[in-house]
């Protein structure tokens, strides 16, 4: 089988952790710090807060924006449910723009269409890897004094115009186990603000601005240590990995891209793809559904993944919570009947991509 994710630590990883280790001391200290320093630095961002998770950090940084009941979120439907969940604790509303096939990310003329009195925040996803198409919702965002919260989970070091993700004014990062940067789980929040940086550094630590004086009412959102020697290897590291993870998705856009029913991903103009996932649409020209192509493809050796199976309110859980908006979104639609995600990870050897390339092409021609 070639997995869909594969991890790998090496000899920094392991010497850095057991540094920490060594330390005696574990929880949020020294490499935290080190952590957002470097994180900060790498991609030319201004703060870098880390914390616990990737979805913490959405609930922290849609906190920090002072939504009220009523105020209204535009995102992405097509996404991972971490995204909804963070509105959903913040008591805003989530309300859904449509997307676009070529790049899976939001619309920006769709957004424009959803844009009303209460709408505070947009909060584009950055998805598999690719960044959203900002410049036209940073215009909407103007036009409207609405705030930017990019969902960067996906997208460690992605860029848009040479602008990382991250920084369009206030981004949230995922280090959970299968995500390009990983400390098991952690997550790390961006911000060009320094009013805002500072609060996220006292939310994170129970409203606690120094011992035992509470400023505001916080939570422990705090990253260790331990997780942070994991991440500062790779993040040193981490132009090679995309490096790697670039070609591998090139070899695969080569060999797939005129396969009957198969639709490749695209990097778009401007944008640089860190290849999180590479996800292609199985349309109705396959000589077989997109259920039936992921099956043989798993039966045949190739792991394969559906990233998302469904928008995100067409569960029974969110489709009448009162805090869901729910929309048209054709295209979001049609897409998440369509996406298939391919292994495109560091461990994949050549053998292995001419392996993908010939299942899928097998499988697409109904072989
Ligand atoms: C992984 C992910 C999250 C949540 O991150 P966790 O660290 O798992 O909490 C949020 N949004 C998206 C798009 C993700 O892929």
């Amino acid at each position: 089988m070639i997995p869909i994710t594969s991890v790998h630590f090496g000899k920094a990883e392991e010497d850095l952790v057991l540094e920490v280790l060594r330390s005696g001391s574990i929880a949020q200290g020294p490499m935290v710090k080190r952590l957002e320093d470097t994180f900060a630095e790498k991609f030319g961002l201004k703060h870098a807060i880390a914390v616990n998770n990737g979805t913490t950090a959405l609930v922290a940084a849609l906190e920090v924006l002072d939504l009220k009941p009523g105020d209204e979120v535009i995102t992405s439907p097509f996404t991972f449910v971490a995204t909804l969940n963070a509105i959903i604790e913040s008591g805003a509303t989530a309300t859904f723009a449509d997307i676009r096939e070529d790049d899976f990310n939001l619309d920006p003329e769709s957004v424009a269409t959803l844009i009303g009195p209460n709408t505070k925040v947009i909060l584009p996803v950055h998805l598999y890897g690719q960044m959203a198409d900002m410049d036209p919702l940073v215009a909407l965002a103007g036009q409207y004094g609405l705030r930017i919260l990019e969902d960067s989970a996906q997208s460690h070091g992605a860029s848009y115009a040479r602008t990382h993700a991250g920084g369009f004014g206030l981004g949230t990062f995922s280090f959970y186990a299968t995500k390009n940067i990983t400390t098991g789980e952690g997550g790390l929040i961006t911000t060009d603000d320094d009013v805002l940086a500072d609060r996220l550094r006292v939310l994170r630590n129970q409203g606690m601005r120094e011992r035992y004086v509470y400023e505001i009412a916080g939570h422990n959102y705090r990253l260790t240590d331990l997780q942070a020697a994991l991440a500062i290897p790779q993040l040193e590291n981490y132009d090679e990995v995309v490096e790697r993870r670039r070609v591998n998705a090139a070899k695969l856009n080569v060999g797939l891209k005129d396969l009957p029913g198969i639709v490749v991903p695209v990097e778009m103009p401007g944008r640089t793809h860190v290849w999180h996932q590479f996800t292609i649409r199985v349309t109705e020209d396959a000589a077989v559904g997109r259920d039936q192509f992921v099956a043989s493809l798993l039966k045949r050796g190739i792991g394969a993944g559906v990233y998302y199976p469904h928008l995100l309110f067409d569960y029974d859980a969110y489709r009448d919570h009162p805090l869901v908006k729910v929309t048209g979104t054709p295209v979001a639609a049609r897409v998440a009947t369509q996406v298939v995600s391919l292994p495109v990870h560091t461990a994949l050897s050549d053998g292995d991509i001419d392996e993908i390339i010939a299942v899928v092409a097998a499988v697409a021609m109904g072989n």
